[in-house]
């Protein structure tokens, strides 16, 4: 796409010039698109739970007025409803944060095996709801990266998460952390239904989801993986996703190895 930019220059009659400016408006045009659609997804996600909100405030203002019974099953709607909105907000907050950071690579020496044990410590409980077993495999040595540990802790606890509430009940999922010279990576795996090839490029888009129902069901916002590729970037690595339909699938996320220099700075 072009835009043509077109001056009337200088000078009378019939010696009167036009000047024709190009300019390459498709990357232009491609952003803004993308900002409309994220900002109409958004309100969208928003809205829904909302508008469900405020069915139940009418209905227990009106018809269920005097309904007991109604009422406490009404609120703990409303409260899920709430939650979920709130969700949305703080993820939308996380995404625009780690984004406004994106030009600074961040530089404290953080750990990836310790970030590892604290979020498979922490999810256990979830995962034994829905008797998944988490199985970490990490060097005895720590495993340094030039990092920003919330971020990292984020990254982590969303791929386990996912790991967790798609893969199988009653499968197992295991958390890799391996080092090597330049780059280290962590990789979490599930034994779970995996996802079909067409949806493994988009899969990181804000709000794209495989299965919409089962995403909300299980409290997603659609938000995680978008949360996970930003923080890769910033961290001036790469994510890798693969996958097949009922062969489970593996999220692996590769990171610089902090350099010798701040290596021996940070001990
Ligand atoms: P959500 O909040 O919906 O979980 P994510 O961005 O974390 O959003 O993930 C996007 C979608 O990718 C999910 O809705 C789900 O359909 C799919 N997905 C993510 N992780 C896995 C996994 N380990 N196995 C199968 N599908 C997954």
């Amino acid at each position: 796409t072009f835009r043509i930019h077109i001056a009337a220059l200088k000078g009378g009659g019939w010696r009167r010039a036009v000047m024709l400016t190009f300019e390459d408006l498709s990357e232009l045009r491609v952003t803004e698109r993308m900002r409309v659609d994220f900002v109409a997804n958004a309100s969208h996600e928003l809205r829904t739970p909302l508008a469900s909100l405020l069915g139940f405030v009418e209905t227990l203002q009106g018809p269920a007025r005097n309904d007991t019974g109604a009422r406490d099953r009404f609120l703990s709607i409303m409260r899920e409803q709430g939650l979920r909105m709130a969700r949305l907000v703080d993820d939308l907050l996380s995404l625009s944060r780690i984004e406004l950071r994106a030009h600074l690579a961040p530089e404290t020496p953080v750990d990836l095996a310790g970030i590892s044990r604290e979020i498979v410590d922490s999810l256990t409980l979830m995962a034994r709801e829905r008797n998944v077993n988490l199985r970490l495999e990490m060097p005895a040595e720590p495993v340094k990266v030039a990092g920003d540990r919330d971020e990292l802790l984020r990254l982590m606890e969303n791929l386990v998460e996912n790991a967790i509430k798609y893969g199988r009940e009653h499968g197992e999922v295991f958390i890799e952390v391996a080092d090597g010279p330049a780059e280290a990576s962590v990789s979490v795996r599930d034994d779970g239904p995996g996802i079909a090839p067409e949806h493994l490029p988009r899969l990181t888009e804000r709000f794209y989801r495989v299965d919409t129902a089962a995403s909300r069901e299980a409290g997603g916002t659609g938000l995680g993986l978008a949360i996970v590729k930003h923080i890769v970037l910033r961290h001036r690595g790469r994510l890798t996703i693969e996958s097949a339909l009922g062969q489970g699938a593996t999220f692996k996320a590769i990171l610089p190895r902090l350099s010798p220099q701040s290596r021996s700075t940070s001990a």
